[in-house]
């Protein structure tokens, strides 16, 4: 880029040359140059507090100094960055450190399957599992759900904007209220069981259920432990597979590294991605309950199985953060600060937004989307990166990364608050 490329001149580039699919940067128009834990920094030398955290694909932040010392060293010492599914070190030390450390303290037994890096990729592959196993077609997904956009996992995602592009049928998978969905008082789980139990209410055994224990995209939707519990169970008592989609609220966002740790679930298989690679590397897996596994060699393969630099990130991020219980302590502790700022700015503001979430996956309902869109403008302008989801988009979603200080969380949360108040008031 020459020196007298002005950045007006640099967003020409990306209107003019790249598809019209780009997204996220149309809410958050700079030029992003450098980033270090939870600051992004821009062409200009201008900051931003990033409470986006690549939708939870760097859940330890940008660049920790930790993790990039592991994948400089690798690279230094020219170890093998690509390697199909051959066996390398990196990838060695990876499971090991996946089995001694997350795995084996929380008594889980998984083979891992290591799938194209996409989340969609690790969603397709755990279908596929499901229904070769079971001998089944159906999927159960939840209203509000969000697996991926490819055609397999598109199928259990709910949201119609995406469902409308694709233009084929997406065929068996059914939707089930998740919890919440038909009002408080309404127990989900028992519409779900009556479709199972009554011989013609039209919906096959289905292969699998698959489910987020927090929805993430869907607006920050937190399953209750009993809801939770009682899906595993329903389940267990139909000889359906249970399939937690962890790519979003796993890796610690809600606290524990599995998030359905707090419901203590056992499920068939689990889903990872985002910030499973650590320092925002490509990188999914599925965790396969060691009898289901019942894959031929290659059934199901992709040529980027295996990013060993990610292999590399991953295992430092493991034994840098999960080694002993300090980091799920940090985040209750962060978490406790977030929800006390977003309960502050949601009491000036009752009836107008409603505080809502979990660990490091919080945020707040508005009453209108055109409210969130003005607060995300708004945050924006002040030096605050923060998305909207849900059904309307009605939902701002704060996601900082889980080793932000407690000062750089709070100023933040005071730049959150001028947003709120600005967009409330209908000022820019
Ligand atoms: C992001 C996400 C996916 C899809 O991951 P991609 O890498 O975008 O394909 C699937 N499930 C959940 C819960 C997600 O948040």
């Amino acid at each position: 880029m020459s020196e007298r490329t002005t950045e007006h001149a640099m967003h020409r580039i990306f209107t003019d040359h790249e598809s019209n699919v780009r997204s996220y940067c149309r809410n958050f128009p700079a030029i992003f140059q450098s980033a270090r834990g939870a600051i992004l920094t821009d062409i200009s030398g201008r900051e931003w507090i990033d409470f986006l955290c690549g939708a939870g694909a760097v859940n330890y932040g940008h660049n920790h100094p930790a993790l990039k010392r592991a994948v400089l060293d690798y690279l230094a010492d020219d170890g093998l960055v690509h390697g199909l599914d051959l066996h390398s070190t990196a990838k060695a030390q990876f499971l090991e450190a996946f089995q001694s450390h997350i795995l084996k303290p929380r008594s889980l037994e998984y083979r891992v399957q290591f799938t194209g890096p996409t989340g969609a990729n690790a969603v397709e592959a755990a279908f596929k599992l499901a229904r070769k196993v079971t001998g089944r077609r159906g999927i159960v997904a939840f209203t509000h759900g969000y697996h991926g956009l490819t055609l397999g996992a598109l199928a259990a995602t709910a949201n119609n904007y995406f469902r409308g592009a694709a233009n084929v049928t997406m065929g068996d998978v059914t939707f089930m209220p998740y919890d919440g969905w038909l009002g408080a008082g309404v127990d989900t789980l028992a519409v779900f069981e009556r479709y199972l139990k009554d011989p013609s209410s039209g919906m096959d055994l289905p292969a699998a259920v698959v489910v987020e224990t927090t929805q993430g995209e869907g607006g920050i939707n937190v399953a209750s432990v009993d809801w939770l519990r009682g899906l595993a169970d329903l389940c267990r008592r139909y000889d359906i597979l249970l399939i937690i989609d962890d790519i979003q609220a796993g890796c610690g966002r809600t606290g524990p590294f599995f998030s359905f740790e707090r419901a203590q679930l056992k499920p068939d298989l689990v889903t990872m991605s985002k910030s499973i690679g650590a320092y925002g590397l490509p990188m999914s897996l599925v965790l396969i309950r060691p009898d289901l596994d019942v894959w031929k060699p290659g059934e199901h393969t992709g040529t980027f199985r295996g990013n060993n630099l990610a292999f590399i990130a991953a295992t430092a991020a493991i034994e840098t953060f999960w080694v002993g219980t300090e980091m799920v302590r940090t985040v209750r502790a962060r978490a406790g600060e977030l929800r006390e700022s977003l309960r502050a700015i949601a009491a000036h503001h009752a009836g107008r937004i409603e505080p809502r979430g979990i660990g490091l996956l919080q945020g707040f309902a508005c009453d209108e989307p055109a409210l969130a869109k003005a607060i995300s403008r708004a945050a924006f302008e002040r030096g605050l990166i923060v998305e909207c989801a849900g059904a309307h988009d009605e939902v701002i979603k704060t996601m900082p990364p889980l080793t932000i200080g407690s000062t750089e969380l709070a100023r933040g949360c005071d730049l959150l608050r001028e947003a709120v108040d600005a967009a409330v008031e209908g000022r820019p």
